[in-house]
């Protein structure tokens, strides 16, 4: 009852990249960089099984940021011209690679760190990709000139990988999408529908995160103008609950959303946030299955894993650690109140 587990960034050790931001710069590189990147992910793994989660990720070590990561490996992007652009609805700027032609995958993404991850843990293991509107919203398209055309071409290539992801052992391929959080009624038409794609063929566990993002600044100022309910998940969930996508990864604790919309998401298993990323106040054991209690009124006991909000990529490495050690004791403790 109550698996946990995390939304899937964790942050960089100080020798591998600079510290406390989104996109941090390597401290090495070449050959360097591809051992200290593997160093991190045991050491994540290590860190993650000692907490007492169960369901464990690479804690993307490997890659610079959760999106561009990914389009790193992509043929008909442009990443030595990069331009500035207002990206989640301009919520802030970001500096992005263009689309210049056909977008295929040079090869193989994620396998170093999948492998790496699966050959030393016995529990089971998530990996996290970039869902295909997110990345939409994250480069600028020379090319398609159309959103929805371009969400489908980058969903093949997730598709792709998440095939080779599943054949290398992983358990749960979790897409995230928080752009669904900002483009509701685009989600709901074809934002599903290209995460569909993204999906097909695979039988090992597939899941959604969607969030209102990391706990940065530009956030943290855009989540004040939301007013006292945050009810965009009620414009995706039906949507999403229709689909074949198992889990759904969302914001709980000290969110302002009504904890009621979970019941939208009837028949997925629900990854309740009850761990605060944009805090770094370290939650009890008791807040944390307090908000489980919370969640329990609207999800099935069976269908309720306790989970972090979002990523924790800019926090401090301590104060991450002690979080993740909140999250397995809330759990513990939930499963001794609420366990028949
Ligand atoms: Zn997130």
């Amino acid at each position: 009852m109550f698996p946990t587990t995390i939304a899937g960034s964790l942050p960089k050790p100080g020798w591998l990249a600079e510290t406390h931001k989104l996109w941090p710069r390597w401290k090495a590189e070449g050959e360097a960089l591809q051992e200290a990147k593997a160093d991190a992910t045991l050491l994540w793994i290590k860190m993650q099984e000692d907490a007492g989660l169960d369901v464990l990720t690479d804690g993307e070590q490997s890659r610079q940021h959760f999106v561009h990561g990914f389009l790193e490996q992509v043929e008909g992007i442009d990443f030595a011209h990069k331009v500035e652009m207002g990206i989640r609805n301009d919520r802030y700027k970001a500096m992005v690679p263009q689309v210049v032609g056909p977008l295929r995958l040079k090869g193989r993404v994620h396998a170093a760190e999948a492998r790496l991850a699966r050959a030393h843990t016995q529990r089971k293991l998530k990996f996290t990709l970039p869902g295909p509107m997110t990345i939409v919203d994250t480069v600028a398209d020379r090319f398609y000139g159309d959103r929805v055309k371009l969400a489908h071409a980058f969903a093949e290539l997730l598709n792709q990988e998440a095939r080779a992801l599943e054949a290398d052992g992983v358990d749960v391929i979790q897409f995230d999408e928080p752009a669904f959080n900002v483009y509701m009624k685009e989600a709901a038409e074809w934002g599903v529908q290209a995460l569909e794609r993204a999906v097909q063929g695979l039988t090992c566990t597939t899941a959604v995160h969607i969030c209102y993002g990391y706990g940065i600044q530009a956030n943290n100022d855009w989540k004040k103008s939301l007013g006292e309910q945050w009810r965009q998940y009620e414009q995706v969930f039906p949507a999403l609950a229709a689909s074949s996508i198992r889990q759904v990864s969302l914001e709980c604790i000290h969110s302002h959303v009504p904890p009621e919309l979970m019941a939208l998401l009837k028949g997925k298993d629900v990854l309740v946030g009850v761990i605060d990323v944009a805090s770094d106040v370290v939650e009890t054991p008791q807040e944390v299955a307090d908000t489980i209690g919370r969640a329990l009124q609207f999800v099935p006991r069976e269908r309720l894993f306790a989970c972090t909000n979002c990523g924790m990529a800019p926090m401090d490495r301590e104060v991450a650690l002690k979080k993740l050690e909140a999250l397995a004791r809330g759990a513990a403790l939930a499963r001794e109140k609420y366990g028949r």
